[in-house]
């Protein structure tokens, strides 16, 4: 019988699926793990918070996109630790997994810099549905709670969102938000003035989106404020609790906090004993495999890598998928006894961002352009890249509604009922 080497793969996200794609055609035994059903599209992650997509739109289930994939086997379920000497990866439930070689691209988690057990109860994270959900009913429950309010210092509070840093992600979300605020809500509510409603952008560093131009930097901070953005710059977070943060030495009395601040490592990582970034990312060679173990890979975010510019390599998702797919290709040539591919060098990636529903900034190949257009290339190249052909349709109808109409569909709070207070609302439970 022939010897079919194991691969396990942890983590359905761009960079493992670009690795599953690229070993389609191998005798290889595939298992890819995840501990979700779904591959989940991040950048529209904002999105889905500020209620203009809904969450099947930019979420496919895994084994749909591996269902012709013959000999890829889908698990879902949650990866604990890492014995690379035995070569098992144990699970937080059923048996461990056996593998020839691993491929570990299980992506990072928001960080609080070491604030974890204080602050993230109170600043929303956005790195999974649930927090994007979870976003989402926190920002409407908060205006629905204003419209219920008689004390205006109560009023004000539920009517102030702030968002935590300002790199591409809190730009965009709180541009969103402010035309949320500003322009769709008005006709909802009847007794709240939603012009006194404060949308505050908190960054610690001199200036927003800081891995773009200066000029564009500018650019953004004068669009948000246009849209009704309070920015406030060079200002650390130094608390968060239920009713607001401390920034510098003013006290933000705010509802609704959404923490877009840092990302770091995930705990799975760190049990591989290869050497850690600051952040808990992964150090790895340029090939992706870890010191002294050639069968084992990490990629995407999970690893740490220095670009050509001298500075770590950005969490990007084209980055994710061209190392996964290099990763791939490498695993098929090893199984097939060719010529491996070159390593790829990390490249300097188009940079994109969008600020409101009409204003962008894209800066590539040595070009820049700002305005509708840039917003238009950023909602189209992201969109290129989404699996599910029936998703991009969807998006496509919700944005030319958004752009026409600043409608959003998708203005529903949704909590799963605990055990204790079923059948309550949240704000029946904050009541
Ligand atoms: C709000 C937001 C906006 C963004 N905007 C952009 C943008 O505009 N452009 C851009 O290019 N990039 C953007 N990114 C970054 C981009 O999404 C990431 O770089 C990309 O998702 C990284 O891919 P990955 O495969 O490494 O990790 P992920 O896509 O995070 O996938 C990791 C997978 O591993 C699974 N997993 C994790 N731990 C375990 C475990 N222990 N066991 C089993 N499964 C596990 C997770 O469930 C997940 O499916 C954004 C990210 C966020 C959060």
């Amino acid at each position: 019988m022939n010897f079919r080497p194991k691969v396990a793969i942890i983590g359905a996200g761009f960079a493992g699926m670009a690795v599953v794609r690229a070993l389609r055609d191998t005798d290889a035994e595939i298992t890819l793990v995840d501990r979700n059903n779904h591959h989940l599209f991040q950048p529209f992650l904002f999105q889905v918070a500020t209620s203009i997509l809904e969450p099947a739109e930019i979420a496919t289930p895994i084994r749909s996109l591996v269902h012709d994939m013959a000999n890829v086997r889908v698990e879902m379920r949650e990866a604990k630790r890492i014995d690379a000497a035995r070569r098992v990866v144990i699970m937080t439930e059923g048996d461990d997994l056996a593998y020839d070689i691993l491929v570990v691209a299980t992506g990072a988690r928001t960080s609080y810099f070491g604030h974890e057990s204080e602050w993230a109860q109170h600043a929303q994270g956005l790195k999974t549905l649930p927090d994007a959900l979870a976003a989402r009913n926190r920002l409407l429950t908060a205006f629905e709670r204003a419209e219920l309010e008689t004390d205006p210092a109560k009023q004000a509070r539920n009517m102030t969102v702030v968002v935590v840093g300002g790199g591409p992600a809190g730009v965009a979300i709180t541009g969103t938000i402010s035309e949320f605020v500003q322009r769709t809500l008005p006709s909802d509510f009847r007794k709240i003035d939603l012009r006194r409603a404060r949308v505050v952008l908190v960054e610690a560093g001199p200036r927003l989106l800081s891995a773009f131009s200066e000029a564009h930097s500018t650019y953004a901070m004068q669009a948000l404020r246009g849209a009704g953005v309070e920015v406030r710059l060079g200002v650390p977070v130094s608390n968060v609790d239920a009713e607001g943060v401390m920034i510098g030495g003013e006290r933000i009395e705010a509802a609704t906090v959404l923490w877009c601040a840092g990302v770091q490592g995930v705990p799975l990582a760190r049990t591989l004993g290869a050497p850690l970034a600051p952040n808990g990312t992964v150090k790895v060679d340029k090939d992706f495999s870890i010191p002294g173990h050639q069968d084992c890979f990490v990629i995407g975010d999970a690893a740490h890598l220095i670009g050509p510019d001298g500075r770590p390599v950005p969490g990007l998702a084209s980055i994710a998928q061209q190392q996964g797919r290099f990763v791939g290709e490498l695993i098929a040539a090893r199984l097939a006894g060719s010529v491996p591919p070159t390593a790829p060098e990390p490249f300097l990636p188009n940079k994109l961002a969008t600020i409101t529903r009409h204003e962008g900034i894209a800066e590539f190949a040595g070009r820049s352009i700002t305005g509708f257009v840039a917003w238009l290339m950023w909602g189209l190249l992201h969109l290129r890249t989404l699996s599910d052909g029936y998703s991009k349709i969807a998006i496509l109808g919700n944005w030319l509604r958004l752009l026409i109409t600043y409608r959003r569909s998708a203005r529903l709070i949704v909590e799963a009922p605990s055990e204790t207070n079923a059948g309550e609302s949240p704000a029946m439970k904050a009541a």
